[in-house]
């Protein structure tokens, strides 16, 4: 069975809520790594002949247009993750449509003109924000892959597995991250969660869900496989999210790739292949 390996291809400052040295004035004056990180993310996954689904912030493909027309070449399906990296919940339906336009448009003349899957910053359609499902369908998506089964981003509640969602505008398919059930609570494997997990045991729970006919998403950025990543002092919960364990990170992803079959989310949806 294929499960899908998500990027969200931002820079190491995107850091959602961020004040201080990371606000979104100072973007344009910090270093930047996402370039020499996405490129080694596509060589792992080229040894691992992995292909995935990379939902690119529009903010980067402005900038970098010949990396998004890059990820297409090597195979892999360009999805949005929005154009300035602000939580859903925080947006109201007009300005939400106007940041999808704007990512739509950034990615368009990089090159992408079929963008079918969108990726929220921080997991932020939830309970807060279920207008944006439809605000999606409007803009054209026909999948999304925000809506997390966890406590504080999302709902422990929400399925678990790939389904329908209504709006009055057409449905969305919901692809939700991969959890595990542990210390009574859905722990994420993406992010921390995923970092601190032996690769066996990833593999493991991939196969259980397979074996039940469940295909899952893992999701990864590419700032943590930076081998020297920039670091700041951030408030603790956001240090730990962005900073817990990323050391060997790489390696451990790397057999994480090679126990389970991956492909785009759009393929694994079986919506038909892209035509760029
Ligand atoms: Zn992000």
């Amino acid at each position: 069975m294929r499960n899908c390996l998500t990027v969200d291809v931002e820079e190491w400052f995107h850091v959602c809520g961020s004040e201080g040295p990371l606000a979104f004035g100072r973007w344009n004056t910090l270093p930047s790594r996402v370039v020499d990180t996405t490129r080694d993310l596509l060589n792992l996954l080229d040894a691992c002949s992995a292909r995935g689904t990379f939902f690119v912030l529009g903010w980067i493909a402005e900038r970098y247009p010949a990396l998004v027309a890059e990820i297409v070449d090597r195979g892999h399906e360009v999805g949005s993750h929005g154009h300035l990296h602000q939580r859903v919940y925080e947006l109201t339906p007009e300005s939400f449509a106007r940041d999808l336009e704007t990512c739509r448009a950034a990615l368009a003349a990089a090159g992408v003109r079929d963008v079918r899957g969108y990726r929220a910053p921080e997991w932020s359609i939830n309970g807060r924000s279920l207008w944006a499902l439809e605000t999606l369908a409007r803009a054209g998506f026909t999948f999304d892959s925000s809506m997390a089964p966890m406590r504080i981003v999302g709902d422990p509640d929400y399925p678990k597995q790939p389904h329908a969602r209504s709006t009055s505008c057409g449905d969305v398919m919901e692809f939700p991250p991969l959890v595990d059930r542990r210390f009574g609570q859905n722990m994420p494997m993406v992010g921390w969660g995923l970092r601190m997990t032996a690769p066996g045991r990833v593999i493991r729970i991939i196969e259980d869900r397979n074996a039940r006919g469940i295909p899952v998403a893992l999701a990864v950025h590419p700032w943590e496989i930076d081998p020297d990543p920039p670091r700041v002092k951030l408030p603790p919960a956001k240090n730990f999210a962005h900073y817990f364990r990323l050391g060997g990170f790489r390696r451990r992803l790397e057999r994480i790739l090679r126990g389970a079959t991956f492909a785009p989310m759009g393929e694994v949806l079986g919506l038909s292949p892209l035509s760029t």
